[in-house]
């Protein structure tokens, strides 16, 4: 019989695939062994709509077998199978059905994956196979056909013997190369580990001889080895099972063989939802950040299924950026198998799962955060800098989303605080959320700046990472309360009488501060304040920067140099106010040398560097000798 040439657009796109070293090769097995699936489905539905077809359930199986000597990789199902029509459509022609556009998007030089975008499942095995040979017996038929190919240049059709209906494909593994070891295709170890890796939840058993060694009985070394036929897979996905018949253990074992994580998960969040688009999720968050989380080597995503056959190992487009620490893995049956990332981002059931899967993970925060308050205080010390980046990222496109999930401690015990229990606790006479920021809660604790506010009785969120700052700003306010950093020039903290009397003080000394001002060129004003209880001096800061934010914006890899515009306040009921009043009348070279210490002070309780330490300290301890 004469050799038969595929369509053009076929060769074409076969010497493509074929010749693309950057497409995953290992998805060959996963393409036919889910083809062998669909052909098993098919004859269990005819056999459930047609009563001469006679088959039993448990008799289906997809049968795997190697032979190393031959170099074959053997992949057999009990089907519908193909009569020889049919083995002439559907294997003589790539991208048959509807992705006829391949032919205006395949350029050689993108290095797209083909494999993906056009549904070439079949033809995946010549990557791996210098010649493919597919027998087929259709149910029903006693004609047997085989069709064999070694790729390009074409393909022939002729009977051939074959016991039982359904298909067996034959795939001749390629010698091995510079860059490819082929023959791990041909490693029993190495099949089975990429049926477990892509095929395990596969609803039918895949099935291998599987080689067995053992100690001889009665000898001390000498072995023997035995062969077992084995189902491979597990056959029933943990997200398909019923909930309630699922231990915690079962959930945890899944979760640390999935994802390499040896500490238990905090939380399992596993959905079944039927509706316009139907999918089972089993989602975990962790219970602590992986090594890599925050840097840019990490890729978010989750692991997708359609039908029980793995499609996408991290598919990001299901998770957004504020919950790209949730690792797991969704299942759809309204999902196409074979869908390339860049079409899959269009794919309008997957964007209805993924608004479904944000809903579920938020809902899950929110009652952890109210019901386990522990848990979320672990979880918050973990992933709470990705929760706080994201209401700040994209000009807070999302912080109403996430404004709730918020918490902070509002003292050095960390006692945690959301924002509603923080609104509901205000004193009547609060209108603001105050904060402080700071290196450590230790520091912000012992901050000048926090002793007054806390004095009046009024609650301070804790601001120890930089990006707090920055997430509060983009809030500005929460139920109509003004966010303020306890720092910031004018809390308003004072009575009428304290005011009045306060300016008062600042206008009489308005030379002093004049004085003082000249000696440090980098402070806005100098004055004084009754924010301070006991503590001597402090920074405040006018406008939009904060001295925290000054220290982070400065810390980023970028040039240019941002400052916060500080004042530096001094305690009007302190000694000192006293006595630098005294010096300006009398000693006013004392009172530069006094300015330059206080600033230096004020400076070290920011956690700001001091500019020249030796001269400061020289300044010191001359005053001390006096
Ligand atoms: P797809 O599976 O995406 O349709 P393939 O190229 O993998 O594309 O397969 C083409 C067609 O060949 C299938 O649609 C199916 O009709 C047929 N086919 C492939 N493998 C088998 C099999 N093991 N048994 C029966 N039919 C098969």
């Amino acid at each position: 019989m004469a050799k038969k040439e595929f369509k053009a657009e076929s060769k074409k796109l076969m010497d493509l695939m074929i010749n693309s070293i950057y497409t995953n090769k290992d998805i060959f097995l996963r393409e036919l062994i889910s083809n062998a699936s669909d052909a098993i489905d098919k004859l269990h539905y005819r056999s459930l709509t047609d009563k001469s077809v006679k088959v039993k359930k448990q008799d289906f199986e997809i049968f795997i077998s190697i032979d190393k000597e031959a170099r074959t990789l053997t992949i057999r199902d009990n089907g519908c199978g193909m009569t020889k029509d049919e083995l002439e459509k559907n294997l003589g022609t790539i991208a048959k059905s509807g992705s006829l556009s391949f032919k205006e998007e395949m350029d050689p030089k993108k290095n797209v994956d083909i494999i993906g975008q056009f549904g070439v499942g079949f033809y995946s095995a010549f990557m791996v196979s210098d010649k493919i040979e597919v027998k087929s017996k259709a149910y029903g038929s006693d004609e047997a056909y085989s069709w064999i190919s070694s790729g390009v240049d074409g393909y022939e059709i002729k009977p051939c013997e074959k016991d039982g209906y359904g298909t067996e494909i034959i795939l001749t593994i390629k010698e091995n190369t510079e860059d490819v070891s082929f023959d791990d295709y041909l490693s029993d170890y190495d099949i089975q580990s990429l049926i477990k890796k892509y095929s395990n939840y596969i609803t039918y058993p895949i099935k291998m001889e599987v080689e067995h060694r053992h100690l001889k009985e009665g000898t001390e070394n000498e072995y023997e080895t035995h062969k077992e036929i084995e189902v491979i897979n597990d056959m029933i996905p943990l997200w398909k099972r019923d909930k309630n018949k699922i231990t915690e253990e079962e959930y945890n074992t899944f979760y640390s063989d999935k994802f390499f994580d040896y500490e238990k998960p905090l939380k399992v969040i596993h959905t079944n939802a039927e509706g316009v688009v139907s999918f089972n999720s089993l989602l975990y968050i962790p219970s602590h950040a992986s090594y890599d989380y925050y840097t840019k080597q990490f890729e978010k995503g989750l692991q997708l299924y359609s039908n029980g056959v793995l499609i996408m190992e991290k598919c990001g487009d299901l998770l957004p950026d504020y919950f790209s620490f949730v690792k797991g893995v969704v299942d759809s049956p309204d999902l196409s198998l074979n869908i390339s990332r860049e079409i899959l981002q269009q794919d309008k059931n997957l964007k209805v799962i993924a608004k479904n899967i944000e809903t579920k993970i938020k809902k899950e925060l929110t009652t952890m955060m109210t019901e386990e308050k522990e848990n979320y205080a672990k979880f918050w010390e973990s992933f709470g800098m990705q929760i706080k980046f994201g209401i700040y990222d994209s000009y807070g496109m999302n912080k109403d989303k996430l404004v709730d999930l918020l918490i902070f401690p509002t003292s050095k015990d960390k006692d945690y605080i959301s924002l509603e229990e923080y609104v509901n606790q205000m004193p009547e006479d609060q209108t603001s959320i105050y904060y402080a920021c700071g290196e450590t809660l230790d520091k912000i604790d012992l901050l000048p700046q926090v002793e007054r506010v806390k004095e009046k009785g009024y609650k301070i969120l804790y601001c120890t990472e930089y990006v707090d700052e920055f997430a509060l700003k983009t809030l500005d306010s929460y139920q109509d309360k003004k966010f303020v950093n306890v720092s910031k020039e004018d809390l308003n903290l004072d009575t009428e009488e304290e005011k009045k009397a306060l300016e008062k003080m600042n206008e009489e000394n308005k030379d002093l501060f004049t004085l003082m001002k000249e000696e440090i060129k980098d402070i806005n004003e100098v004055r004084f304040t009754n924010r301070l209880k006991t503590h001597p001096v402090c920074l405040a800061t006018v406008g939009d920067i904060s001295i925290e934010m000054e220290k982070a914006l400065n810390a980023m890899p970028v040039d240019q140099k941002v400052s916060a515009q500080k004042v530096l306040e001094i305690n009007s009921n302190h000694k000192i106010a006293k006595k630098l009043q005294e010096l300006y009348k009398k000693d006013k070279e004392a009172l530069k040398d006094y300015t330059k210490i206080l600033y230096a002070e004020a400076r070290m309780i920011e956690g700001l560097p001091i500019e020249n330490p030796t001269e400061l300290a020289s300044l010191i301890c001359e005053k001390l000798s006096e």
